[in-house]
């Protein structure tokens, strides 16, 4: 299996480069952004939760996300390995990933960390909240997000940077530019 955990602040650009690895590699990807937005689409007791917490820029438990992920690795037992997107954001989500994955005899083949300067971030997340109609993509909540990324998630680089598995990739480019790079790192972990 080849299994991907991709790395980086709000608006890095994980899921869109997430989507063209799925293709190309022809991995699951799994978005805990995702699962958690239909999780809220499907309006139950846990949804309405869940949007309270997203909606002011904070993460959900440790605990939720790690039972939903394990959920989905399990959904997908055959598969030829996993694109992590948005997940782990702390170091406790990083340690149950490796147990999970660990269960199916498997572990983290490579991470890649996506960088984008911070105000640049902040204008593409702008840019993304006039036609996503997601809810934490103004303002006040981006800048929210950027400290908790800062604070809770950015520390857990140097988890996989000790493993040997850290892969910096500038995406201050365009999409192709930061999807060649993305390419390079995969098949260099491949080979
Ligand atoms: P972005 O990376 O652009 O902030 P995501 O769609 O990945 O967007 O996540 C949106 C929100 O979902 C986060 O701000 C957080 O509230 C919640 N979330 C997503 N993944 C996790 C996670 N692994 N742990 C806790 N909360 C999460």
């Amino acid at each position: 299996m080849l299994n991907i955990v991709m790395f980086g602040a709000p608006g890095a650009g994980k899921g869109t480069q997430s989507e063209l690895i799925e293709k190309r590699y022809n991995l699951i990807h799994l978005s805990t952004g995702d699962i958690l937005r239909a999780e809220i689409k499907n309006g139950s007791e846990l949804g309405k939760q869940v949007e309270a917490v997203i909606s002011k820029g904070q993460l959900v438990s440790d605990e939720l996300i790690i039972a939903l992920l394990e959920q989905e690795i399990s959904r997908h037992a055959d598969a030829n390995g996993f694109i992590f997107d948005g997940f782990p954001r702390t170091q406790v989500q990083a340690g149950a990933l490796d147990e999970m994955l660990a269960k199916h005899g498997e572990k983290v083949s490579i991470m890649l960390a996506l960088s984008v300067e911070e105000n640049e971030l902040i204008k593409r997340l702008l840019n993304r909240g006039a036609t996503s109609g997601r809810a934490d993509d103004n303002l006040e909540t981006i800048r929210k997000r950027i400290t908790v990324y800062n604070e809770q998630t950015a520390p857990v680089m140097k988890y996989y940077e000790q493993k040997g598995l850290l892969r910096a990739i500038s995406n201050d480019t365009t999409v192709e530019e930061c999807f060649a790079q993305v390419c390079k790192a995969i098949d260099a972990a491949k080979a």
